[in-house]
């Protein structure tokens, strides 16, 4: 045995994989036979990659391990909905969602354990920042939820625990391996982005990464965004708009998803909805509405339906298509906005504890 900490190749993109077997002294081939076994089939264990020469399996003991986060809760909604409580090598805790749709299946990502951006509306939020996932914790939301429904998902967004561009370094190699042709094989336009707006970071994720953007909006003007995403105060409507402009000018097929959660009272008004089609004027746009998903000690209130859609239709009669996301999982806390990466009392009485998953044959 070697002194020399195992690389965990859970979280190694094919190029970094492939250099990992170069430094070993044997062919980059065996690195992209490793990330199919690893991906596509599920095996963490060297054992079992047959087509790996004996010698290298034993080597590969010695310098390298897969290391997957470990589901210890199971909750599955009414819905279909299912939100995995993860627990990290270091006793963390993480959530991600599966939300399945006819053909389709979403996962929902976390990128930290916690949040430092303090939305006022954000359950996530009020746990406050722990640290950021690794690539190989991030990637490995996406090789449990395979294992778990029998295949890749169709879709995957970072819209779980975490600002994902505050966690850049892990967060872009990871969407790299959803869309890897010999890992899960999900195209640039199904894996998105969902941030707050640290524009710095949006910037550099333009020509490194072109996958679909969402933004965390919720307001049309930079007074009401300040008190609702305190990111603002740094990073202002008049420089993330552009910023989000450009992130999808190269391709007029693309639109940035605008995120706006629907707060009774505070956002909600068709005046609001007006000032919302102005600062929209020009960037090709579709605005997700989202009905807010109430936590305990919150002091906001959902909008009533017939608000929303008064507003929504107030958006599409200007041209912007908007539609109002159907809230998943509510009954299990799975929803936008509820994910907290903790055991509560409450909920854990009625959920089943499943099998830690350990190994899967291909
Ligand atoms: N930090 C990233 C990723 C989170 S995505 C971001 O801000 O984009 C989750 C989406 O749900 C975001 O648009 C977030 O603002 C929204 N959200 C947060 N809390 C919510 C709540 N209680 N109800 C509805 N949506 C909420």
């Amino acid at each position: 045995m070697s002194d020399v900490p195992k690389t965990n190749l859970l979280g190694l993109t094919k190029a970094r994989m492939e250099a990992f077997f170069v430094d070993l002294g044997t062919k980059a081939f065996h690195g992209r036979n490793v990330l199919k076994w690893i991906h596509k089939h599920g095996v963490v264990d060297f054992d079992l990659m047959t087509d790996l020469p004996k010698a290298l399996r034993e080597l590969l003991k010695d310098k390298a391990e897969i290391v997957t986060p470990r589901i210890v809760l199971d909750q599955p909604a009414r819905d279909g909905t299912i939100k995995w409580l993860l627990e990290l090598s270091d006793g963390q805790h993480i959530e991600t969602v599966y939300i399945p749709d006819g053909d389709r299946s979403t996962i929902c990502v976390s990128s930290q354990v916690g949040c430092a951006l303090d939305c006022s509306f954000c359950s996530t939020a009020q746990q406050g920042f722990n640290r950021n996932l690794s690539v190989a914790e991030i990637i490995g939301q996406v090789w449990l939820a395979s294992r778990m429904i029998g295949r890749p998902p169709t879709n995957v967004v970072m819209m779980g625990m975490g600002e994902p561009l505050a966690n850049f370094d892990n967060v872009v190699p990871a969407m790299d391996l959803m869309q890897e042709d010999l890992a899960y094989m999900i195209s640039k336009s199904r894996v998105t982005i969902s941030t707050s707006g640290i524009v710095p970071a949006l910037k550099r994720l333009r020509g490194v990464s072109d996958v679909s953007l969402a933004v965390s909006l919720h307001a049309p003007d930079n007074a009401l965004r300040d008190q609702l995403v305190p990111i603002n105060r740094k990073y202002p409507l008049e420089e993330l708009i552009p910023a989000c402009k450009q992130f999808i000018e190269h391709d007029r097929r693309r639109k940035v998803t605008w995120e706006y959660v629907m707060l009774d009272g505070v956002n909600d008004s068709i005046a609001h909805a007006k000032a919302l089609i102005r600062l929209l004027q020009g960037v090709p746009s579709k605005v997700n509405l989202i009905p807010f998903n109430p936590f305990p000690g919150t002091l906001y209130r959902t909008s009533p339906p017939e608000r929303v859609e008064a507003f929504r239709q107030r958006l599409m009669r200007a041209g912007i298509m908007s539609m109002t996301r159907k809230t998943r999982g509510d009954d299990i806390d799975a929803a936008c906005g509820q994910l907290v990466g903790k055991v509560h009392d409450r909920s854990r009485r009625h959920l089943k504890r499943i099998p830690i998953v350990q190994e899967h044959r291909p």
